[in-house]
């Protein structure tokens, strides 16, 4: 089956400990055609290898290529000598992807898979420096390295945008996979030890320290707990419990990574555009190496290894079985009561999570489901997991949230392959804690009925075909993941001679065989593997004692072990830690570097684009005094300019339309069609309406504009997307930055585009505000408020744009996580005393905003392709038909062109020249702290020091940089990192999850400023305040390059698939008004070359010393109450801010929460997407803002 990864987040996390939460993705389908072949990258000269071929040491066991999409191959090869395996996957792409996997199976909650995935980092044999791994990626046009520890695997990724830099970094990669150093000292300072002030501390123990009591975490492991018994690896915590982490000891690691660390083991999983010969050239001198160096116990490992999971105890699935009494794991106090029940169908355990907010908890179910390759099952499944909880008209959504008293805001269904036995999940989050307890009941009686009525069987063809479509979608947009998923699940549970790896691709075979089930089929699967099987649930309860008692605890344990170790005893951990600092830190020589030679720009392989708009050209804020406000020429017209513009021609002669559109051809089986609005003429207090009017924007009932006046339910409306789009969405922002836009969007198959358009057109001017509809919106948004209060980095970045956007003229500002804390309370009242007071103000919104006057409408995908001849039709209908319409609201074509604004036209002085302020606010429910320092940027595309500052900024946020070294290496801060926001005209430097920011920020000022040459560097400090004995912090002609290396793939990442490519050259041209248009990338490439040094040292300070000075710089940072008073203090005191408190609002609770009023802090996130970000990543993920490798540009 092609999905398998239920968690998404894989991208950015470099050494991120990451366990596949099972429950908290929904199992997404992932396999796609890519209908229309992109630019084959590399004709493969030589001839196609046949099964059984045996080259060197590697012998082909498997070769195919996918029925539905002839151009993506798959090739498995083995060592016949060291058993080491090779998995190909090969498609056109501008990116390869190594992702090495070793299935990691491990009894104890030691952590040890977790913490030596840490340990392969810091140097191996041929290469005994810390950080060199990813120095030399960074000259290979990669961003670095990465890796993730799942529950039964680790794995190791590396994704660059030159096939000669991949080809060089893999025997480097593998040989710190299976010889590293892990050396006492890498273990003290990334695992753990006791600092100088006796504070637990180390990498991997702070990353788990901060997850170790969220609900999330607690949840899983009450769940695995209460799954398997004693001797079964599913039972363990992978990444480590404190306790446990505390006592762990280097040894231990070391036999762990002799025993599993091994090539019988190991899979090589590689995906992109590759020579064949040079590939299996390069494994096979891994392989030899590995033999020479005595690392190969054979083919089939040693005797008497077994297979891990597979032919270990954890293959034996586990029994759910209510009635069985004594000694259940899990069994708690509190569940004492349901126990004696004895229901053999239902087991519940209750786990509490620290929680200030104790009016929302959490449900989670799980059922033992099919063996391992039921691959039919499987997948009928996934269907009905699309058919029950998949859109708002989906049964279990219908029942449970979309209501004015939601019994939970979200629900997930999704099932993971084990060993034995898959598991079968569902996730309730943002349950009334007065109602957890029945939840599962409920749902049991909605199966039930289910069952019992029969299915929807329109719907269910509807789901098939969805699923289908979704799939072929992900294979276009995430192609390398979608591969990776299914081919590190075959390593771990497949077939070792790959005999399975064809069939559980072959998702569409299955999707014939599924259409033709009857519904008596479906009602079975519903009842075999979810009413009449044995369900196991665990509630998620929140504790404000909790919270306290946990706080309590660790203090203690600090005094008592400060008492024991006395001042000698801290002396020498200080000692101790300074050595083990030195040791890691020995600079890499440079000419390892150096030598390690950078690939040429011609060996990426760009995707083409054609482009071409029609009537009048937007104005943005991004142009600058000079700039011609059109299309920007970037000195090439491409053949597909050329293919849309014969597409186009035809209908040119026809009726001007009173808007702009701007179409861009890329190969796609897909077209996406966007509309932009700008919000600048939005009187300021219905400016945080535009939540609510984006969130109901795709359930609202309509009337069609489309001559026939039909009328819509909102189901019909919910079934009609469902059926004609792959995806859409609306919110604030445009490819990831320019939130003072709205943008609304709609994904389709590219022989429906008349469908997108009038889809477009009948929700933007059809909708009506039903007042029902309008309750259930704002009761989901109110009760997801507890929930999202939790994201410390999301309340520091609205922190910071409170100060700095003005919410009178700021759309983004309006309806930010503080906004809608005093704002949806208040609305959820008038809408109860006052609805139609509220309906008039949404109208008043689609007037002012949703104009034909005032829009750009963009197509993206394969125009030509997408079937007639007809690219303006649609238009000219939806531009009459909503003009016939509007006649009463006077919206006559005005003559001026749109204006599109940038962030940097609703600043507030204070954003406009920032200064001296702080603000602060504690949020009982982060354990650590982040923090948001800004300063003035650049703030234009065309600055002449734009190139400069984004060579320099490179350098910073690299891994492995001096503010990487000090900063995230002495353990002050997980992430550190600055960002270039032209739009704004801002720069910001950021600390994520910093024990204490204000200490981490002045170290990384003490950084800039040696670096930048202003101030003679006085020793490093730790988190201790000790010296450190790094060397003085310097940038070198090798950084210099490597900076530039990286800052390739950063260009190249961000137009890798035809979906990005087509969304850039759009922003490019009309938003960010970039001089060479399409072109920005690449001539800022060309221009990044001639970057020197001397620029460097320049740009460091005339804009970056200023973010850390408080003249010139203003802070906003969130953390836990017990840190707020030293972090005030400091940067009052030494740093001389002006620093405010703020207290968070408190809201009500959800309106049916029995008059309950939940007070404390709380918040929400979510409607400030794009705005983090003003690179074109789909996403902008927290720790896509950690390491700063993506809106840097
Ligand atoms: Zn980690």
């Amino acid at each position: 089956m092609l999905l398998r990864r239920l968690c998404c987040s894989l991208s950015s996390t470099p050494r991120s400990f990451f366990v596949a939460p099972s429950n908290l993705a929904r199992r997404h389908n992932s396999f796609a055609t890519m209908a229309t072949a992109m630019p084959s990258a590399n004709g493969h000269a030589s001839p196609p290898p046949s099964l059984g071929d045996v080259r060197g040491n590697m012998k082909l066991l498997q070769s195919f290529a996918l029925p539905y999409a002839p151009d993506m191959k798959v090739q498995k090869w083995k060592s016949t000598r060291t058993g080491l395996t090779l998995v190909w996957a090969d498609f056109p792409s501008p990116l390869l992807n190594a992702y090495m996997t070793v299935p990691t199976e491990i009894f104890t909650d030691s952590g040890v898979p977790h913490t030596l995935e840490h340990l392969i980092f810091l140097g191996s044999h041929d290469y005994p420096y810390k950080g060199i791994l990813d120095s030399l990626a960074n000259r290979s046009f990669a961003s670095g390295t990465n890796a993730w520890t799942a529950n039964d695997h680790t794995a190791y990724t590396i994704t660059t945008a030159s096939s000669d830099g991949f080809l060089r970094m893999l025997p480097v990669y593998a040989d710190h996979l299976f010889r590293p150093t892990i050396t006492d000292a890498g273990f003290t300072t990334e695992v753990y030890h006791v600092d100088g002030k006796g504070h637990d501390a180390g990498v991997v123990f702070s990353e788990m320290q901060g997850r170790e009591n969220t609900s999330g975490d607690l949840m899983e492991l009450r769940m695995q707990r209460s799954l398997y018994p004693e001797g079964n690896a599913y039972r363990s915590e992978t990444g480590g419990l404190m306790d446990k982490l505390r006592v762990l000891t280097a040894q231990e690691i070391r036999d762990y990574h002799a025993k599993y660390y091994a090539p019988h083991n190991t899979a090589l999983v590689v995906t992109g555009p590759l020579p064949l010969a040079q590939l299996i050239d390069t494994v096979n001198s891994i392989d030899d190496g590995l033999i020479a160096a005595g690392k190969a116990p054979g083919p089939s490992g040693p005797p008497g290894w077994l297979r891990p999971f597979l032919e270990t105890p954890s293959a034996t699935p586990p029994i759910i079985d209510g009635s069985l009494r004594g000694d259940l794991p899990s069994l708690t106090p509190i569940d004492a009561d349901v126990a004696s029940s004895r229901d053999p169908l239902r087991r519940q355990t209750t786990v509490e999570f620290p929680e200030e907010d104790e009016s929302m908890g959490e449900v989670y179910i799980s059922w033992v489901g099919p063996k391992l390759g039921s691959w039919i099952e499987e997948e009928a499944i996934s269907v009905l997991s699309t058919y029950l909880t998949d859109s708002a008209v989906s049964p279990v959504q219908r029942a449970f949230v979309e209501r004015d008293d939601p019994l939970c805001t979200d629900v997930y269904l999704s099932q993971e392959s084990k060993a034995g036995s898959g598991i079968i999940s569902a996730l309730f989050t943002s349950v009334p804690t007065a109602k957890l307890a029945q939840l599962d009941g409920e749902l049991l009686a909605l199966l039930k009925k289910i069952a019992k009525e029969g299915i929807d069987m329109q719907r269910m063809q509807l789901c098939i075909r969805r699923d289908r479509v979704k799939l072929m979608n992900h294979l276009e947009t995430k192609t390398s993941e979608s591969f990776a998923d299914v081919l590190i699940q075959d390593h771990l549970y497949g077939d070792a001679g790959g005999k399975d790896l064809f069939t559980c691709m072959d998702d569409v075979a299955r999707y014939e065989v599924l259409a033709g089930w009857t519904s008596a089929q479906w009602a079975q699967l519903i009842d075999r593997w979810l009413v009449c099987n044995a369900r196991m649930v665990v509630l998620g309860k929140p504790s404000k004692t909790l919270q306290k008692s946990l706080r309590k605890d660790t203090k203690a344990l600090e005094k008592k072990r400060k008492a024991a170790l006395g001042e000698e005893g801290l002396k020498e951990l200080t000692e101790k830690l300074d050595k083990a600092r030195a040791e890691n830190d020995r600079p890499i020589p440079d000419e390892i570097l150096s030598g390690f030679r950078i690939p040429s720009e011609e060996s990426i392989q760009w995707i083409q684009s054609g482009r071409r708009l029609i009537g009048k050209a937007p104005v943005s804020d991004g142009v600058v005094e000079g700039q011609v406000s059109k299309i920007a020429d970037d000195g090439q017209t491409t053949p597909l300019d050329k293919v849309l513009d014969d597409h186009l021609a035809p209908e040119l002669d026809g009726p001007q339309l009173p808007f702009p559109i701007h179409f861009t051809q890329v190969p796609s089986a897909f077209l996406t069609v966007s509309l932009v609005f700008p919000t600048t003429h939005l009187a300021p207090h219905l400016r945080p309406l535009l939540q609510l009017y984006l969130s109901t924007l795709f359930s609202l009932p309509l009337q069609k504009l489309d001559g026939s006046a039909a009328t819509l339910s909102y189901e019909d409306v919910v079934r009609g997307l469902d059926d004609d789009t792959v995806e859409y969405d609306a919110g604030l922002g445009v490819g990831g930055g320019f939130a003072e836009n709205v943008c609304i969007e709609v994904k389709v198959e590219r022989n429906r585009y008349a469908e997108a358009v009038g889809w477009l057109r009948d929700l933007l001017w059809g909708s009506q505000f039903s007042v029902d509809r309008l309750r259930v919106s704002v009761a989901k948004t109110t009760q997801s408020l507890p929930e999202l209060k939790r994201d410390g980095r999301g309340i520091s970045w609205s922190l910071l744009r409170s100060l700095t956007h003005d919410e009178g003229k700021s759309s983004n500002v309006s309806t930010s996580i503080l906004r809608m804390l005093e704002f949806m309370p208040a609305l959820s009242e008038r809408l109860g005393s006052k609805p139609e007071e509220v309906v008039g103000e949404l109208e008043e919104v689609r007037r002012s905003v949703f104009r034909l006057d005032n829009m750009v409408a963009a197509v993206g995908g394969d125009v030509v392709g997408s079937g007639g001849k007809n690219a303006l039709q649609p238009w000219r209908q939806l531009a009459e038909s909503v003009a016939a319409k509007q006649q009463a609201n006077n919206s006559a074509s005005s003559a001026s062109p749109v204006h599109l604004p940038w962030s940097r036209s609703v600043l507030t002085p204070l954003g406009r020249q920032p200064s001296k302020t702080g603000l602060l606010a504690s949020l009982p429910t982060v354990e650590s702290s982040y923090a948001v320092f800004t300063s003035r940027g650049p703030n234009s595309y065309a600055h002449p020091d734009h190139p400069a500052l984004v060579v320099t900024v490179a350098m910073l946020n690299a891994l492995e940089s001096v503010l990487w070294r000090h900063v995230r290496g002495a353990g002050l801060a997980y992430g550190a990192s600055l960002r270039i926001d032209v739009e704004a005209g801002q720069l910001h430097f950021s600390l994520y999850r910093a024990p204490d920011s204000a200490r981490a920020f002045q170290e990384a000022k003490r950084v800039v400023q040696a670096v930048a040459g202003v101030r003679e560097w006085a020793g490093s400090k730790g988190k201790d305040g000790k010296p450190s004995g790094l060397p003085a912090p310097s940038f070198t002609q090798t950084d210099l390059d490597s900076a530039k290396s990286l800052l390739h793939y950063n260009v190249a990442e961000g137009v890798s698939t035809v979906s990005l490519c087509a969304g850039e050259v759009f922003s490019d041209e009309l938003l960010r008004c970039a001089p060479a248009g399409r072109g920005r990338g690449r001539a800022l490439l060309s221009k990044v070359a001639s970057v020197t040094l001397e620029d460097v040292q320049r740009v460091l300070r005339e804009w970056v010393c200023p973010v850390f000075e408080a003249q010139t710089s203003i802070a906003a940072i969130v953390g836990s109450e017990a840190r707020m008073g030293e972090i005030e203090k400091c940067l009052r005191e030494q740093e001389g801010y002006e620093v405010r408190r703020k207290t968070l609002p408190i809201v009500k609770g959800a309106k049916d929460a029995k008059g309950e009023e939940s007070s404390g802090d709380e918040s929400m996130s979510g409607s400030e997407s794009g705005s983090e970000s003003e690179s074109g990543s789909e996403s902008e993920s927290e720790e896509s803002e950690v390491d700063g490798k993506k809106g840097k540009l």
